[in-house]
């Protein structure tokens, strides 16, 4: 799925996560923002796709493949494999935590506290971050199998889950639309909820989960199957397709406003 999506898909569970959080603006604002770098952290690992990648990172690991390669392979540091498994989410949501309490109990920050309660401080913070970045392993498994056949989410196991090619990588505007909504409306009852006396954790949670099934419908029921192993020569064909199917989904008025937006992205949406 498109790297924004993703982005969002982490805010979005950000937002749930801050309105649990009863310690003010700056601490709901870090929660959001850390969840939505959450979201996007997985694709990291195209890094190899970037035309500087052999001459450095491929040098000084000494890699005898090429980054291009390497992308598509299935090496533990390839696209799709330890950066998008649950124990990297697990491993740099605790390097988060250590430096919450490194920074945390820095004397400058006044009166040391102790190192348990910044992460019970962070909890919030923590949780949501590792959610934020297992929502993009789960949002990856509906795309096509290509030469990984879905996410090493298991890591070290070499399984590999997903890729059933329920919807195309990216022209996936119906489920953007929806995740936004998702953040619009935590945020407005979190606005809201500043002035009235009512239940704001619970009310996030059912719009996040409300979100989550119409997503989870939306990709069902495509009506096409997008699903391919290894490489296709009907890629262009898939992508025609993925495109007409939003044409239907959101009608024309709404899909040529999505288009342009997406025209003016300098990234695959
Ligand atoms: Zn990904």
């Amino acid at each position: 799925m498109d790297i924004l999506t993703h982005t969002l898909s982490g805010v979005a569970v950000g937002t749930v996560a801050s309105s649990f959080d009863n310690s003010g603006f700056t601490q709901k604002l870090k929660i959001i923002l850390l969840s939505g770098i959450a979201g996007a952290l997985p694709d990291l690992d195209a890094i190899s796709l970037w035309s500087g990648f052999d001459s450095t990172l491929g040098t000084l690991f000494n890699l005898s493949t090429s980054g291009r390669d390497i992308y598509s392979a299935k090496f533990w540091y390839s696209h799709h494999a330890f950066l998008h498994s649950a124990v990297a989410g697990l491993l740099i949501t605790g390097v988060l935590g250590v430096l919450f309490m490194l920074l945390g109990s820095s004397p400058k920050s006044g009166k040391k506290k102790s190192r348990l309660s910044i992460l019970s401080k962070e909890r919030f913070t923590l949780t949501a971050f590792f959610f934020g970045f297992l929502m993009h392993l789960i949002e990856d498994m509906p795309t096509p199998a290509s030469t990984w056949g879905g996410v090493n989410l298991l890591w070290p196991s070499n399984t590999y889950i997903g890729g059933f090619g329920y919807i195309w990588w990216w022209n996936n505007y119906d489920i953007f639309l929806i995740v936004v909504s998702v953040i619009i409306a935590n945020i407005l009852l979190m606005a809201i909820g500043g002035f009235l006396d009512f239940n704001i954790k619970r009310l996030t949670v059912m719009v996040f989960t409300l979100g989550f099934i119409l997503a989870v419908y939306q990709i069902k029921t495509r009506g096409f199957d997008f699903a391919y192993k290894g490489r296709t020569v009907k890629y262009q064909e898939y992508e025609t397709k993925s495109k007409e199917i939003q044409k239907e989904i959101l009608g024309e008025k709404l899909y040529t406003l999505m288009e342009s937006f997406d025209n003016k992205l300098r990234i695959y949406f």
